[in-house]
C-alpha cells in the first residue's frame, strides 16, 4: 500500500517524497515497540528562532551527549542547514564522530582529561577548550607530535566554579599561551565562559559573570592575545539577555525545542523529541482488582486497560508511577499503578475507548494535540526536561523524520 502511494512514479517525484517513502516503508516492516521520534524540521525551526534572538551573533549549536539524545550527526546537519555556524561538544570522541560523518563546520570540545587524545583532535581540525596550564601543555605536546599547530579556546571560570580556569590559573594560562603562540605550537582562537544562573535572567550573579568575562578578555588583550571571538550565552541567556550575546551564542536545550526558562513561556520553540509506544495488549480488569506490582491502583469499577511495553529501563522513570498521562486514542488517559522495568498500564475506561493492540500512544511530545510534554514529566518529578529527553534509552529506538533541507 505504501509503495503504491509514494515513490518515483508519482507525478512529483521529488527527493523529499522519495525519502518519506523510504522512511515509511522501513517503518512498516519493523515498527519498534517504543520510539523516540526526532523531528529535524523542528530542529531547523528552533535554530532559526535562535538566530533571530542572536541578532548579529553567530549560533553554535551544542550537540553534546549525542545532541541531548536526539542524534548528534542528524541534528548537526539540520542545525547547520538552518544557519548554525559552529558546533559544540563535550569530548574529543564526540567531535571525531561528527568529523567521521563528514561534517566540516568548526567544532569545539571543552571537557577532556589531560591525557585525552589531543593529537586526534588537532589532526581533525577540532578546536580544544582549555582550562589549565597542564591541559595546555598536553595539547602543545600533541601539536608537536602531529606537526600542526593546535587551535584552542580558553574556558575561563567567571563564577560557575566548575570547569574553566580559576582566577589564579587564568593568568598562568595566558602567559603560557603567549609563549606557545611564539613557538607556533598553539593558536588562541576564542575565549568563553559558562553561566551559573542564566535561567534567572535578572539575578545579579549573571551580571557579575558578565563583568568578570569582560575583565578576562581585557587581561588577554593586555598580553597581546586578541581572540577572534568571545562567547558566553547558553540557551537561557540567548533568549533573555541580548547584552550577553557577544560574537556567538551557545544554545543547547533550545535547539531541541525545550524552553530554557519555562516560567517565561516557550519562546516559539517546538519540542523535537516525541516518545511513543505501541499498545501490546488490551484487556478487562474487574472492579476491586489491583493493577501492577504492589497493587497501588485498584480498579474502582470494571474497566479496560492497555499495556504499553516501555518501562524504567527505557527511560520512563519509576517515580512517575500513577502520576502521568499518555495520549492514546485521541485523548489523554491516565497511567495507573507502578511503572515496571519493561512496561506500564493505562486505564481506558469501561468501554475501552476503541483502543486496540498496535495503537500508538504518545508519552510526551509537542503538546500540540493536547498530549503531555517532557516538561510535564520534569515538573512531576521535580527535575528538568534536559534529564527527561537525555534519559530515553534501553529499547527505545530513535527515528528521525523531516530534515529534507539537509539531504
Ligand atoms: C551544555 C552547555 C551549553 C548549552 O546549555 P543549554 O542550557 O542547554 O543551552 C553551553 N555551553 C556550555 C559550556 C555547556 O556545557
Amino acid at each position: 500500500m505504501l509503495s503504491g502511494s509514494f515513490g518515483r512514479t508519482s507525478c512529483e517525484p521529488s527527493f523529499g517524497k522519495w525519502h518519506y517513502f523510504l522512511v515509511l516503508s522501513n517503518q512498516s516492516l519493523t515498527t519498534p515497540q517504543a520510539e523516540a521520534v526526532i523531528d529535524l524540521d523542528a530542529i531547523g525551526h528552533n535554530v532559526r528562532v535562535l538566530r533571530r534572538f542572536a541578532g548579529d551573533a553567530a549560533v553554535m549549536a551544542v550537540v553534546k551527549a549525542d545532541a541531548y539524545n536526539h542524534g548528534a550527526v542528524e541534528v548537526s546537519r539540520a542545525a547547520l542547514a538552518a544557519g548554525a555556524r559552529e558546533l559544540g561538544v563535550t569530548t574529543i570522541d564526540e567531535a571525531l564522530q561528527l568529523r567521521a560523518a563528514g561534517i566540516e563546520a568548526p567544532i569545539l570540545t571543552w571537557l577532556n582529561t589531560s591525557d585525552a587524545d589531543f593529537g586526534a583532535a588537532i589532526a581533525a581540525d577540532i578546536e580544544i577548550g582549555v582550562a589549565s596550564v597542564k591541559h595546555l601543555n598536553a595539547i602543545a605536546s600533541a601539536a608537536k607530535a602531529v606537526g600542526e599547530p593546535a587551535t584552542v579556546t580558553i574556558k575561563v571560570d567567571t563564577g560557575l566554579n566548575r570547569n574553566g580556569a580559576s582566577p589564579l590559573e587564568y593568568p598562568r594560562v595566558l602567559d603560557e599561551l603567549v609563549r606557545l603562540g611564539r613557538e607556533g605550537t598553539v593558536r588562541l582562537r576564542a575565549i568563553f565562559s559558562h553561566l551559573a544562573l542564566a535561567d534567572q535572567p535578572h539575578n545579579p550573579v549573571v551580571d557579575k559573570q558578565r563583568e568578570r568575562f569582560l575583565d578576562a578578555i581585557a587581561a588577554a588583550k593586555a598580553r597581546g592575545l586578541v581572540p577572534e571571538l568571545v562567547h558566553l550565552a547558553n540557551s537561557a541567556s540567548t533568549v533573555t539577555r541580548p547584552d550577553m550575546q557577544f560574537d556567538m551564542v551557545r544554545p543547547g536545550i533550545a535547539v531541541y525545542g525545550l524552553s530554557p526558562v519555562p516560567e517565561l513561556g516557550d519562546f516559539d520553540l517546538i519540542p523535537a523529541m516525541s516518545a511513543k509506544a505501541r499498545v501490546a495488549l488490551v484487556k478487562e480488569v474487574a472492579a476491586g482488582e489491583g493493577v501492577s506490582y504492589g497493587h497501588e491502583w485498584i480498579a474502582p469499577r470494571d474497566t479496560v486497560v492497555a499495556l504499553l511495553p516501555v518501562g524504567y529501563a527505557d527511560g520512563v522513570p519509576r517515580l512517575l508511577g500513577g502520576k502521568f498521562d499518555v495520549l492514546l486514542g485521541g485523548i489523554r488517559r491516565p497511567a495507573i499503578g507502578r511503572v515496571c522495568m519493561d512496561q506500564f498500564v493505562v486505564d481506558l475506561g469501561p468501554d475501552g475507548g476503541g483502543v486496540e493492540e498496535g495503537d500508538e500512544a504518545e508519552l510526551f511530545g509537542t503538546g500540540d494535540r493536547g498530549g503531555p510534554r517532557a516538561q510535564d514529566w520534569a515538573d512531576t518529578l521535580g527535575t528538568i526536561h534536559y534529564e527527561i529527553v537525555t534519559g530515553m534509552r534501553g529499547r527505545t529506538v530513535r527515528r528521525h523524520v523531516g530534515g529534507e533541507e539537509t539531504t
